[in-house]
C-alpha cells in the first residue's frame, strides 16, 4: 500500500501530464497551421488560410514612399512590377503591391499627406487603417506637423508605427566633401533632428534608410524592432519576405528556416511516437521540394532577385549567376530531392514526417538551407555586399 502522500503526487502527477500534453497539442496545432503556411506559400488553396502581413507605407508625395515599397520587395525602381515613383501622385486610394514571391505578405503605398487640408482621421478612415499590421511614416527632410497629427491619431487607433528618414544616401553625399566629415556625426545630428521635430509624439522610434541601400543605416535595427514588436507569426512572414541585402539579412533568415525545420522535426518526431489523430503531417516529396524553392528563392537565389541586384550593385547578371556553385544553383529540383531521399535510411521512409523523425533536428532539410546559404554569401562577395 502507498503512503497517502504518494498516491496524492501520482495524481498530480498524472493531472499535470495530461495538462501537458493539452498544451503541447495546442502548440503543435498552432505550429502546423504557421508551418502549412510557409512551407507550401504558392499553394493558391492555402494562400486564404495563409498568415497575412500588411505594411502601410504613408508619408508626404516625393518622401521616397515607392521607392522604398520597392526596396523591400526587393525590386529596382524600373522593374515592371515596381511602384511607380517620381510621379505625382493623383489618386486617394492605397496601392497594394503583393510581394513577389509570398503574395500573403502586402506591402501598401498609401496616397500622399502633404495636403494643406490633411486631417488625419479621416484620411485614417478612408485607407482602411485597420487593414495594416503597422504603419511607416516617411520623410526624407523633417517630419512635418501632418506626420505627427497622423503618427498621433495612430497612436489612438492602438497601432504600430514607425518614423523611416529616407534619402539618407542624399544627405551624406552633401556632406561628404567637406573637410572634418563624420559619418557617424552626421547621421547622429539627423537622429537627433527628427526627434526634436517629433517631441510631441512621445518616444518616436525612428530609422534613417536609403531605399538604394538597404544594407547600410538602420534598416536592419528596423527589422529588429519588428521582430521584438509583432506577433510570432507574422515575424516568420516577414523575415522571409525581406531582400537578402547583406549577410546579417541572410543569417537571421537561415534562424527563421532552421526554427521552421525544427517545429517541422518537432510534430513529426511528436507523431512518430503517438499518433494524434487529425495531427499527421501532409508530406511528401513534393512538400520537400516546395521548402527548397522557397528557401532557394527566400535567400535572393532566383533568376528575378538576382536580376535586381545586379542592377543594383553594378554587377554582370552572368557574374553573379556563376558565384552559385552548389548542386541546387538552378533552384529545387526533383533530381536533387530524389537523390537525396535515395539514402539508404532514408530510402525506406514514406513521408517527410518519418524522414524528419529519422534524422533528428532534420538534418536533411537544414543540409540543403546551410548548402543554399553557401550560394547566397558567395553572391553577396561578388556584390561587395558581404
Ligand atoms: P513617393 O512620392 O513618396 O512615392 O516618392 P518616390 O519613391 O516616387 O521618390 C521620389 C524621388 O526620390 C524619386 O526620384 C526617387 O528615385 C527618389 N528617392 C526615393 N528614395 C530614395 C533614396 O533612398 N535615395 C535617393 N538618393 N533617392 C531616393
Amino acid at each position: 500500500m502507498h503512503h497517502p502522500y504518494i498516491r496524492y503526487f501520482s495524481v498530480l502527477n498524472t493531472i499535470n501530464l495530461l495538462l501537458i500534453k493539452y498544451d503541447f497539442i495546442n502548440l503543435l496545432l498552432h505550429y502546423r497551421a504557421t508551418m502549412t503556411d510557409l512551407v507550401n506559400p504558392y499553394n493558391e488553396e492555402d494562400c486564404s488560410k495563409n498568415v497575412t502581413l500588411n505594411i502601410a507605407i504613408t508619408g508626404m508625395t516625393g518622401a521616397g514612399k515607392s521607392s522604398f515599397v520597392n526596396a523591400i520587395r526587393g525590386l529596382p525602381n524600373d522593374d515592371k512590377n515596381a511602384a511607380p515613383t517620381g510621379t505625382t501622385e493623383t489618386t486617394m486610394k492605397p496601392s497594394m503591391y503583393p510581394h513577389p514571391s509570398m503574395p500573403n505578405v502586402k506591402i501598401w503605398d498609401l496616397p500622399g499627406i502633404g495636403s494643406p487640408k490633411f486631417r488625419a482621421k479621416k484620411y485614417l478612415k478612408e485607407v482602411n487603417f485597420h487593414t495594416y499590421d503597422f504603419f511607416l511614416i516617411v520623410t526624407s527632410e523633417r517630419f512635418k506637423e501632418n506626420d505627427i497629427e497622423l503618427a498621433r491619431a495612430i497612436k489612438k487607433s492602438k497601432k504600430l508605427f514607425y518614423f523611416i528618414r529616407t534619402k539618407i544616401d542624399n544627405d551624406i553625399r552633401a556632406e561628404s566633401h567637406k573637410r572634418n566629415f563624420d559619418e557617424r556625426m552626421l547621421l547622429e545630428n539627423i537622429r537627433e533632428d527628427c526627434k526634436a521635430n517629433l517631441l510631441k509624439v512621445g518616444i518616436p522610434k525612428i530609422f534613417l534608410v536609403s531605399s538604394f541601400n538597404l544594407e547600410k543605416y538602420d534598416f536592419q535595427k528596423l527589422i529588429s524592432t519588428l521582430e521584438d514588436e509583432l506577433p510570432e507569426n507574422k515575424k516568420f512572414a516577414l523575415i522571409q519576405s525581406l531582400p537578402v541585402y547583406s549577410l546579417e539579412a541572410l543569417i537571421k533568415k537561415k534562424t527563421y528556416y532552421k526554427k521552421l525545420i525544427w517545429l517541422n522535426a518537432f510534430a513529426a518526431g511528436v507523431g512518430a511516437i503517438a499518433p494524434i489523430p487529425g495531427l499527421s503531417l501532409v508530406c511528401d516529396y513534393g512538400i520537400i521540394k516546395t521548402f527548397f524553392q522557397q528557401v532557394f528563392v527566400g535567400f535572393g537565389l532566383s533568376n528575378q532577385a538576382l536580376k535586381a541586384l545586379s542592377e543594383r550593385v553594378n554587377k554582370p547578371l552572368e557574374q553573379l549567376k556563376a558565384a552559385k556553385t552548389s548542386r541546387f544553383k538552378d533552384g529545387s529540383t526533383e533530381d536533387i530531392v530524389i537523390d537525396m531521399l535515395s539514402k539508404p535510411m532514408i530510402a525506406i521512409a514514406k513521408t517527410l514526417g518519418t524522414i524528419l523523425a529519422l534524422l533528428p533536428g532534420g538534418a536533411l532539410p537544414a543540409g540543403g538551407t546551410a548548402i543554399m546559404a553557401e550560394d547566397t554569401k558567395n553572391v553577396l562577395a561578388v556584390s561587395q555586399l558581404a
